[in-house]
């Protein structure tokens, strides 16, 4: 199938309309990147900031481009100039410093916390008093060249649909816990990035707003 088709199949099977689609174009060529945004994708996400700095400028500059990996601190300086949305970042130093780099370009850098659901030992993220220490602590207010907009998380990789759904539900009940917390001015927990290829649907019956999603629209990673 093509990748419209594959992104027409997608939006078919959505749950929720308003959840916006991220596609992960992370090993993918300049040529298949093209192809979905001929497609009407203007969201693209990459996890390393080496390519996402060497695909960018090769590609149309409408394009709304994600930071999905882990973000080292030393590398916010090659995506701070134009990046939307970083979804990773799981501490106060990380945070800080992409702080510090927004100022450097004069921009807000719109971020979502990255919180620990799965059972897995190596996925990254939070825990939630890691969390609230963050959210309601004293040095996020002071850091005004950031906006918190929400919450990420990835779920157990299992078939096991029940374990994904509580690791989904978790999350948006962890949001929601600190809706009526006193939040500072530049939280808002609007966004839970939730879903990717397996288990998009899943993510939307229990609330996401932005699925990535990857080898269900490019097809298999390739890696090299
Ligand atoms: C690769 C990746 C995805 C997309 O995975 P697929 O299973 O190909 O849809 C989503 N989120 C993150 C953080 C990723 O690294």
């Amino acid at each position: 199938m093509s990748i419209q088709e594959n992104l027409n199949q997608i939006k078919r099977t959505f749950k929720k309309e308003d959840c916006l689609l991220v596609a992960v174009s992370k090993t993918q060529p300049i040529t298949a990147i093209q192809e979905a945004y001929d497609a009407g994708i203007r969201d693209f996400g990459e996890n390393k900031v080496q390519e996402l700095a060497e695909k960018a400028p090769q590609l149309p500059t409408d394009i709304r481009w994600h930071m999905i990996g882990h973000l080292q601190r030393n590398k916010v300086k090659y995506i701070a100039s134009f990046i939307h949305l970083i979804h990773g970042v799981d501490s106060l130093n990380l945070l800080t410093q992409i702080d510090k780099e927004a100022k450097k370009t004069k921009r807000v850098i719109t971020c979502l916390l990255q919180v620990h659901i799965a059972t897995e030992e190596t996925k990254f993220g939070l825990d939630p008093a890691e969390l609230k220490a963050i959210l309601l602590g004293p040095e996020l207010p002071n850091l005004s060249n950031i906006r918190i907009a929400g919450l990420m998380g990835m779920a157990t990789f299992t078939d096991d649909e029940k374990t994904i759904r509580s690791e989904f539900a978790g999350l948006r009940a962890l949001r929601d816990s600190f809706q009526s917390e006193n939040l500072p001015a530049n939280v808002s927990l609007e966004e839970l990035s939730m879903g990717m290829s397996g288990d998009y649907m899943i993510a939307q019956e229990e609330g996401s707003t932005l699925v990535r999603i990857g080898s269900a629209i490019f097809g298999e990673r390739k890696y090299t």
